[in-house]
């Protein structure tokens, strides 16, 4: 069956999925990006040709996926109308100003799929979207299911490599998909990695990645001298104990509130939430070296070569943490901020994810937290379930 498949976004992420999308036979590929003069650029630099996608694999081996976008345009009403699914591949500070600008195009039994989603994407594409979301599916996935980026703006980008397996969830809504979203997905994206539905939309917030990055960050800054550093430090491979402790804390805390939502909703299936130790082993496989603890699986992770802190180069030519970064940025109020707030749902205690929070909200400049309560005055520009009016687990799940 012939689909039309719109990747939203002009990063890295949209570039692998609209050439893949575009090499796909019986399928039109579009690009929707609103950001700047992108979609121009985008369109010139590709001219006549193909875009390339190089998928290098973890046995050394490698393959060349070819192919053109039908449409790279900056006009949500071109790129929308038709279209059998949406993917949302933006940093999530971006999906808002996507969700209004596609609603009023989306067309009923639309598959919308938030890759990665991040933590809270379907309730902000619900408030964002209102009626019309109801008649779409909504999908989100736990983080991008290849580690990518652009080697030429417009025509070419690389895949370091696919994780094995995704983890995601859908929300049907009132809507009929020409395929089961999940199956659809699938067959667009092609079977390097294996998308799989967890049934359970906070499941996948409580697994979202961006739970990695601050406490990485925390534990690395919070007791800095202040000296600049000669190079910049190995993000996951220079773990030390503690940080490796802040990040098992985190996944525990989260492992914590889904058991807290089994105990307090019974029938509610939670069990897609892994310990953090559990999540690397399956996404990484053999690239871990050492998997007896999470501090040598991070250290011995060869997915995690070469990166490195987000840092700013000084003039002497030294380094200092760059706290601006979407580590913080993005991590904090999409991420750790949301799976607080369903910690607060589910009357789980979170004192790790709270110490995190508070460290890092100090350096955004943000006040989500007042002690170890989600009233600080910046709640309102996170995706935490109060912000939508979520006060209870009851009217949280409402949504499936
Ligand atoms: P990216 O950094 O390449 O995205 C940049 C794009 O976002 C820009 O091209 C533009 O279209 C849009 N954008 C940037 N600033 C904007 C602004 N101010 N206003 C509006 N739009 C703006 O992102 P990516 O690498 O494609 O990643 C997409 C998502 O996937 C992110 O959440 C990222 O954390 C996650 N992720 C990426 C990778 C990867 O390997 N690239 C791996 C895992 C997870």
């Amino acid at each position: 069956e012939k689909l039309v498949v719109l990747s939203c976004g002009g990063g890295n992420g949209s570039h692998v999925t609209a050439t893949i999308t575009a090499a796909r036979p019986n399928t039109e590929s579009r690009v929707l990006t609103l950001f700047a003069d992108e979609a121009e650029r985008w369109t010139k630099a590709m001219g006549n040709d193909n875009m390339e996608v190089n998928i290098a694999y973890s046995d050394g081996t490698s393959r060349e996926v070819k192919g053109k976008p039908a449409l790279i345009t900056k006009d949500p009403a071109k790129a929308v109308k038709g279209a059998d699914i949406i993917f949302i591949v933006l940093p999530a500070f971006a999906h808002t100003d996507y969700f209004k600008a596609i609603a009023p195009h989306v067309s009923p039994n639309t598959v919308i799929v938030g890759l990665p989603g991040q933590a809270g994407f379907n309730i902000n594409c619900i408030y964002e979207m209102g009626d019309t979301s109801k008649k779409c599916a909504i999908a989100n996935f736990e983080t991008l299911p290849f580690n990518c980026r652009i080697v030429e703006f417009g025509r070419k980008a690389q895949i370091i490599g696919f994780k094995g397996y995704c983890a995601g969830s859908v929300i049907m809504g009132q809507s009929k998909p020409k395929m089961a979203p999940m199956d659809m997905i699938q067959s667009i994206l092609g079977p390097d990695c294996r998308y799989d539905d967890m049934g359970n939309f906070v499941a996948i917030y409580l697994l979202a990645k961006s739970i990695c990055h601050p406490p990485l960050m925390y534990g690395r800054w919070s007791k800095w001298d202040g000296q600049p550093l000669d190079e910049a430090p190995l993000f996951y491979q220079g773990v030390d104990q503690w940080q490796a402790d802040l990040l098992e804390g985190i996944g525990d805390e989260c492992v914590a509130i889904a058991k807290d939502i089994e105990k307090k909703r019974p029938g509610t299936k939670m069990d897609a939430v892994i310990p953090m130790l559990d999540w690397m082993k399956r996404s990484y496989c053999e690239l871990i070296a050492d998997s007896s603890t999470l501090y040598h699986a991070n250290r011995t992770n060869k997915g995690y070569d070469g990166l490195r802190h987000p840092m700013i180069r000084t003039k002497e030519g030294k380094f200092l943490p760059d706290f601006s970064t979407r580590y913080l940025s993005e991590d904090i109020p999409y991420g750790l901020v949301v799976m607080k707030g369903i910690g607060e749902l589910s009357g789980t205690k979170t004192p790790v994810i709270d110490e995190v929070i508070t460290w890092c909200q100090k350096k955004l400049g943000k006040e989500y937290l007042i002690g170890s309560e989600l009233k600080g005055k910046d709640l309102v520009e996170t995706r935490a379930p109060q912000k939508y009016g979520y006060m209870t687990l009851e009217q949280l799940f409402s949504i499936m």
